[in-house]
C-alpha cells in the first residue's frame, strides 16, 4: 500500500501563512528580534501569494500580502477625528518643569506619579481599527481635521493590519503615536539622492511627512519607516498612561522602551537630562520629554485649558537646527595657504550654543550648497559635532574664490589635482601665523597662542620657528599680558621643548601632506634629521603608506625653505631626537593603521605602544597593511580596508594582541 499525501486545504493553510507573516513581521519590525531569516521569511511569503493567486477568492485586505497596493482612490481625503488630537504646552527650562509640578499638585494633591516618555520628532498619526482590523489611518492635521493617508502607512510593516482582541475594548478603537523616518534610512536616502544628482533631504521629521503623503504608496514602502505608539482611545480597563503603553506592547504595536514611571519632578528633571546627554545613541532623533500625569482619575481631575490638557506638557531640548541669514563669506587663510570660507551669520541659537561662523570646506562645497550673501539658510549642530549649512532656502551657486590673499594680497591659485585655493606667498602672514601656531602646539609650548604670536610678529621679534628660541624674557615683558614671571616661564618652556621625538620635530615642521603618524614613519624609517633631509624620492617612497606624490612633496620641501628652516632650529640648539632602529618585538614586521575613536586609549598612545613593541603605525591604509584597527566613526579607512580584505580588529582584539 503507498502512502497517499493528505491535500492541505488552501483556506486553512492561508490563515496559517498570514499567522507566520504576522508573527515574523511584529518580531522583526515591532521587537528588532527576527526569529527566520530573510529567506526562510521570503519563502513563506511567496507561498502565500501563490496561493492567492490561485485562489482569489481566499484574498482579503488584511493579508499581509496586501500592504501595498490597497485602493488609494479616498487618498487624501479630509477626516474628522473621533476626538480631537491634542496639542502640548511647552516647558523649556527646568523653572517652567517645576511650575507645571506645582499646578498639579496644587490641583490634585502631593502624590503625583509621572509617566515619562521620549518625544519622537516625527509625524502624529492616529489608527482607526474596527472589529481588530486596520480601518483608517490619518495625519494629525489641524488636531481636529486630517488626511486619509490609509493606503501609505498600511505600508509601514510595524503597524498591524490586524489586531487581537483585547479584552475590554469595544469593536472600534483608535490607537496614536508617531511616524519617524530612521537616521540610517535617512542619510542612506540623502547619498541615493546625491548620487543620482537631486538635492539631499534636509531633516528626517519633514522627510517622513512628505513620504507618509506619496501619491504612490510603493514610495512609502520603500522608505522604511518606523512607528512608535502612545495612546489608546477609549484606553479600555487601563488605570494610568503606564497600563496603556504596556497594552499597547501587548497588542502588538511598537512602543518606546525608553520609559520611565518616576515619584518625583526631580526624577524627571534627571531623566530628562540624561536623555539630552544619549540623545545622539538613538536610531531617530527627539526633542523633547512628554511629562503626562499618570494615574487617569488624576488626569480627569486636571482636564483641559483649550485644547491642551493641564495633565501634560512637553519638556522640550533645544533646537539642533535653526534658519538664519548670511552676511558675509569670509575666507581663513591656514598654515600651508589653503583658504577656507567661512559664513559668518546672524547669531542664532543652535543646540543651546550661539552661532556666528560656519565653516565649509572649500569653493565647490559653497557652490554645491549654492550659499551666498544674503542666503536664508538652515543650520545644524547636533552634541560636539561642528556646525554646518544643511541647506539654503533659494540656492545660488556661482560664488568665487577670491584671486588674492585676503591677508597679504598675494597670489591664490588651484593646483591640480586638489580641490582647494592657496595663496602661494611664502612670506604670508596668515600663513606665518598659523605655522607657528601649529610648531607651538606640536611641540607643546604651553602659553603659545595667537595673542602672544600676533604681537611677536608684528613687532619682528619672531619671523620662523627657530627665532622662538631667540626670545629672552626682557623681550617678552614688553608685550601685552606679560609681567616679569610670566615671561620667564614662556621662556623655559620653549627651552624644554628642544629635545624633541624625531618624529614630533618632523610634524611640527608643517610639511606640506605629513601627518602625524606620516612623520613618525618617516621618523622610524630614517632615524635621523640628517638621513632624511637628503633622502631621493625613492627612497622616501620606500616607506610604508608614502606614495609619488607625498615623496615629491617631501623632497622639495627639503630642498627648499624647509631645508633653511632645519638648518636654524638645529643652529638655534634643537636636538631632534634620534630613533632607535625598530628592535625585535612581538609586532616586529607588522603594520598597523588604527581609525576611528579608541574607548580606553588615544590613538597616539595606541600608535606608540604599537612602535614600542617592533611593529609600524601607518597614516593610511595599503594593501602592506596588515592590521587596521577601526573604533566607533572609523570612515574611508575601513572601507578601504574592507576593500582589501585586511584584517580588521575592534579595541579589544586588539588589546587581546598586547603581550600581558
Ligand atoms: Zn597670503
Amino acid at each position: 500500500m503507498t502512502k497517499r499525501k493528505k491535500a492541505v486545504d488552501p483556506a486553512v493553510r492561508v490563515e496559517e501563512l498570514r499567522e507566520l507573516i504576522r508573527r515574523h513581521e511584529h518580531a522583526y519590525y515591532v521587537l528588532d528580534q527576527p526569529e527566520v531569516s530573510d529567506a526562510e521569511y521570503d519563502a513563506i511569503f511567496k507561498e502565500l501569494r501563490q496561493i492567492e493567486e490561485d485562489r482569489p477568492d481566499l484574498l482579503t485586505p488584511y493579508s499581509p500580502t496586501q500592504r501595498v497596493g490597497g485602493e488609494a482612490s479616498d487618498q487624501f481625503a479630509k477626516v474628522r477625528h473621533r476626538s480631537p488630537m491634542l496639542s502640548l504646552q511647552n516647558a523649556f527650562d527646568e523653572a517652567e518643569i517645576r511650575a507645571f509640578d506645582k499646578r498639579v499638585r496644587a490641583a490634585v494633591g502631593e502624590k503625583v506619579v509621572y509617566c515619562a516618555e521620549l518625544k519622537i520628532d516625527g509625524l502624529a498619526i492616529s489608527l482607526t481599527y474596527a472589529k481588530g482590523r486596520l480601518q483608517r489611518a490619518a495625519t494629525r492635521g489641524d488636531g481636529t481635521v486630517g488626511e486619509d493617508v490609509t493606503a501609505n502607512v498600511r505600508t509601514i510593516r510595524s503597524v498591524p493590519l490586524a489586531v487581537p482582541s483585547a479584552k475590554g475594548l469595544p469593536d472600534l478603537f483608535e490607537v496614536r503615536g508617531e511616524v519617524y523616518f530612521p537616521i540610517a534610512g535617512f542619510e542612506k536616502l540623502n547619498r541615493e539622492m546625491e548620487a543620482a544628482g537631486k538635492p539631499r533631504f534636509v531633516n528626517p521629521r519633514n522627510t517622513a511627512a512628505g513620504s507618509v503623503r506619496q501619491i504612490d504608496p510603493n514610495v512609502t514602502a520603500s522608505r522604511n519607516l518606523q512607528t512608535f505608539m502612545y495612546t489608546l482611545d477609549p484606553s479600555g480597563p487601563a488605570k494610568s498612561q503606564w497600563d496603556v503603553l504596556n497594552t499597547l506592547e501587548s497588542m502588538g504595536f511598537r512602543v518606546n522602551k525608553n520609559r520611565r514611571r518616576l515619584p518625583s519632578i526631580d526624577e524627571v528633571i534627571e531623566y530628562h537630562a540624561e536623555w539630552q546627554r544619549r540623545r545622539h545613541e538613538l536610531e531617530y532623533e527627539i526633542d523633547g520629554m512628554v511629562v503626562k500625569v499618570d494615574g487617569f482619575p488624576q488626569q480627569l481631575e486636571l482636564g483641559f485649558v483649550a485644547r491642551s490638557p493641564r495633565w501634560a506638557i512637553a519638556f522640550k531640548y533645544a533646537p539642533e537646527q535653526a534658519e538664519t541669514e548670511v552676511e558675509e563669506i569670509a575666507c581663513y587663510v591656514g598654515r600651508t595657504g589653503v583658504l577656507t570660507p567661512v559664513a559668518h551669520v546672524k547669531p542664532v541659537v543652535v543646540g543651546g550654543v550661539t552661532i556666528r561662523n560656519v565653516t565649509m570646506h572649500n569653493e565647490a562645497q559653497v557652490n554645491e550648497k549654492g550659499v551666498y550673501v544674503g542666503a536664508r539658510v538652515v543650520i545644524h549642530r547636533a552634541g560636539d559635532v561642528i556646525p554646518e549649512i544643511v541647506s539654503v532656502k533659494v540656492p545660488k551657486p556661482g560664488w568665487k574664490m577670491p584671486t588674492m590673499c585676503p591677508v597679504c594680497g598675494g597670489e591664490v591659485v588651484r593646483e591640480e589635482p586638489y580641490i582647494a585655493h592657496r595663496c602661494i606667498n611664502p612670506f604670508c602672514a596668515a600663513q606665518r601665523l598659523e605655522r607657528l601656531r601649529h610648531f607651538g602646539a606640536v611641540m607643546d609650548i604651553e602659553g603659545l597662542g595667537y595673542a602672544t604670536l600676533t604681537q611677536v610678529i608684528d613687532r619682528g621679534m619672531v619671523e620662523d620657528p627657530s627665532d622662538l628660541y631667540r626670545l629672552n624674557r626682557d623681550q617678552l615683558v614688553e608685550l601685552d599680558g606679560f609681567a616679569d614671571k610670566s615671561a620667564q616661564n614662556l621662556v623655559d618652556r620653549i627651552a624644554a621643548s628642544n629635545r624633541p621625538e624625531l618624529g614630533r620635530f618632523l610634524y611640527a615642521l608643517g610639511i606640506p601632506q605629513v601627518g602625524g603618524a606620516t612623520a613618525d614613519l618617516l621618523a622610524a624609517d630614517f632615524g635621523s634629521i640628517e638621513v632624511l633631509r637628503s633622502a631621493t624620492e625613492e627612497d622616501l617612497q620606500r616607506v610604508e603608506g608614502v606614495g609619488p606624490n607625498m615623496a615629491r612633496e617631501v623632497h622639495m620641501y627639503f630642498q627648499g625653505p624647509g631645508g633653511e628652516l632645519v638648518t636654524k632650529l638645529l643652529a638655534a640648539g634643537v636636538e631632534p631626537q634620534a630613533v632607535e632602529a625598530v628592535g625585535d618585538g612581538p609586532f616586529s614586521g607588522k603594520t598597523f593603521v588604527f581609525t576611528g575613536t579608541l574607548e580606553t586609549i588615544s590613538r597616539p598612545d595606541a600608535e606608540a605602544l604599537v612602535r614600542k613593541l617592533g611593529g609600524k603605525a601607518a597614516g593610511s591604509v595599503s594593501s602592506k597593511t596588515d592590521y587596521v584597527v577601526a573604533g566607533p566613526g572609523a570612515g574611508s579607512k575601513l572601507e578601504k580596508a574592507q576593500k582589501l580584505k585586511l584584517t580588521i580588529l575592534d579595541e579589544e582584539q586588539f588589546k587581546a594582541l598586547l603581550p600581558r
